[in-house]
């Protein structure tokens, strides 16, 4: 009886040590995007003393596990307004991928979000130089993918990760994004207009909308990258040429969004397998025979 008591007790102070680091990571984060704010709120005349400190609030991760270890990332953050839109649309579309989006999902790390909406606020408001952005802390990197985590806000957001990849000439950028009319302004705006003026140092990958469905490729895509609902199908889309991402680690497919030596000439399509229950993967698998069934009629 006394050990069980003990080990509630236990449990119960780790859980207060956890809440704790938790408010305190709250409180911190949050003081930075009062202060972002503060430092918004006469975007127009920013001196240089605070555009230095915005690009010190920025979140820039490396990550040492997971799928993309070995890798820097520039996120986005999915509580922007284009992922809220699309998540929107996707409540009654189980065949769209916003659905299934894990960094909007109650489990995803409370501080990856919260540090990342900072990179959101100011990336979408501030047009920063390109000397400016040599200061981010990018010198170690050998790559760097955009958006882990949300997508392009908007035409600012999309110059300044352009002019990012032109700060760091040296450095290999994959560049994913659904908001792909966000991008289209920001490549114009940056004088970028054919598939032959697309910085060399990057790969631009399209992800699709539908599970199962390509997406109809723009211009500048390098990459269409495409969730199919199940084993079949992922293996079927490979088996038609597609580049197997199918739940590897991009070290083990050798990088293949950010080393490809060069741009291909077409489009083309990567398949990644749909990571979910089995109850869901039934019902995504339904709605893809039909939507199937209507594109064939
Ligand atoms: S295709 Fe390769 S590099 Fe691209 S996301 Fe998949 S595993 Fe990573």
């Amino acid at each position: 009886m006394k050990k069980v008591i003990m080990a509630a007790e236990e449990e119960a102070a780790k859980k207060a040590a956890n809440e704790k680091k938790l408010q305190s990571m709250r409180n911190n984060l949050q003081k930075l995007e009062n202060r972002a704010n503060e430092i918004l709120q006469h975007k127009e005349s920013l001196t240089a003393a605070e555009r230095r400190e915005l690009l010190q609030i920025l979140n820039i991760s490396y990550h040492m596990t997971g799928k993309i270890q070995g890798i820097f990332s520039i996120d986005s953050w999915a509580g922007c307004a284009f992922c809220e839109k699309m998540r929107a649309a996707a409540e009654n579309l189980i065949l769209m991928i916003c659905r299934y989006c894990y960094a909007a999902a109650d489990s995803w790390k409370e501080a990856a979000w919260r540090r990342h909406k900072l990179n959101a606020i100011i990336f979408s408001n501030v047009l920063f130089t390109i000397e400016e952005l040599q200061t981010l802390p990018l010198y170690a990197a050998r790559m760097v993918r955009f958006n882990e985590d949300g997508d392009t806000v908007n035409q600012t957001m999309a110059q300044n990760y352009l002019r990012i990849t032109r700060a760091f000439p040296a450095i290999r950028f994959g560049y994913f994004f659904k908001n792909a009319a966000a991008v289209e302004k920001g490549l114009h705006a940056e004088g970028i207009f054919t598939r032959e003026q697309l910085p060399q140092n990057v790969r631009f990958i399209q992800s699709s909308v539908l599970i199962g469905f390509p997406a109809k490729p723009v211009w500048f895509a390098d990459y269409v990258f495409t969730v199919f609902p199940d084993e079949k199908t992922t293996a079927d889309a490979i088996a038609a040429g597609a580049w197997a991402c199918n739940g590897r680690k991009c070290s083990d497919c050798g990088f293949h969004c950010y080393l490809s030596a060069e741009r291909p000439a077409e489009p083309q399509n990567i398949a990644e397998l749909l990571r979910c229950s089995k109850a869901m993967r039934a019902a995504v698998l339904q709605a893809y025979a039909a939507e199937k069934a209507k594109h064939a009629a």
